[in-house]
């Protein structure tokens, strides 16, 4: 039972799938992917080699019909979409219920990563380490960023954030993650304000 998203679509794009040669589908099925996914497996195999996927043929497949049934006890990898993603699906199913479920942790699974990855990166930006500094290396940054889950830990604020040298450079502190927290602007200024 495995799932795998093997390619994402741009709205406006059309993409070929490798492994599904027959396969090439419009960016306006993204559109039709926010709800339950489709096996869209039945309409490639149908189809003549370079064949346009026909958005009112996607319309038309019913999930609940009696493709639902037809699909199971059948271990021949499905190719299904979902949220502008297209998701080979392995295995065996009772249902094509199971399938769906898979279907939509994948991209789930991904959404989530990425945007883990977005905040990160945004993160990164917005800490840029002060010129003339030892750069804090990128590993000990997402250590100490996950375990404070992206929050001040003073106040638990997600604004204006910033990598905190617990005991500072100036004092003899590393860049070490035992040395780092993550403080908001004005948790970190007011620190300051009590130490000096
Ligand atoms: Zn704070």
């Amino acid at each position: 039972m495995k799932a795998t998203i093997i390619a994402t679509l741009d709205a406006g794009n059309k993409r070929k799938v490798k492994g599904f040669g027959i396969l090439e589908i419009d960016g306006d099925l993204l559109e039709r992917q926010q709800g339950q996914p489709l096996d869209v497996t039945r309409n490639c195999r149908e189809s003549l080699p370079g064949w346009s996927l026909d958005i009112l043929e996607m319309g038309a497949f019913d999930l609940e019909g009696e493709d639902a049934d037809a699909a199971t006890e059948d271990d021949t990898p499905k190719l299904w979409a979902f949220r502008g993603h297209l998701v080979k699906v392995e295995g065996i199913f009772r249902t094509n219920e199971e399938r769906a479920l898979l279907v939509k942790e994948a991209v789930w699974k991904r959404e989530k990563r990425l945007d883990k990855l977005v905040s990160l990166e945004r993160v990164d930006e917005a800490l840029k380490d002060r010129p003339g500094r030892e750069a804090i290396p990128e590993k000990v940054k997402v250590l100490v960023w996950q375990r404070a889950k992206g929050r001040c830990q003073k106040c638990g604020s997600n604004a204006k954030l910033e990598y905190d040298h617990i005991i500072p450079i100036s004092k003899g502190g590393s860049n070490t993650d035992r040395n780092l927290q993550i403080l908001c602007e004005f948790c970190n200024r007011s620190k300051g304000a009590t130490i000096e």
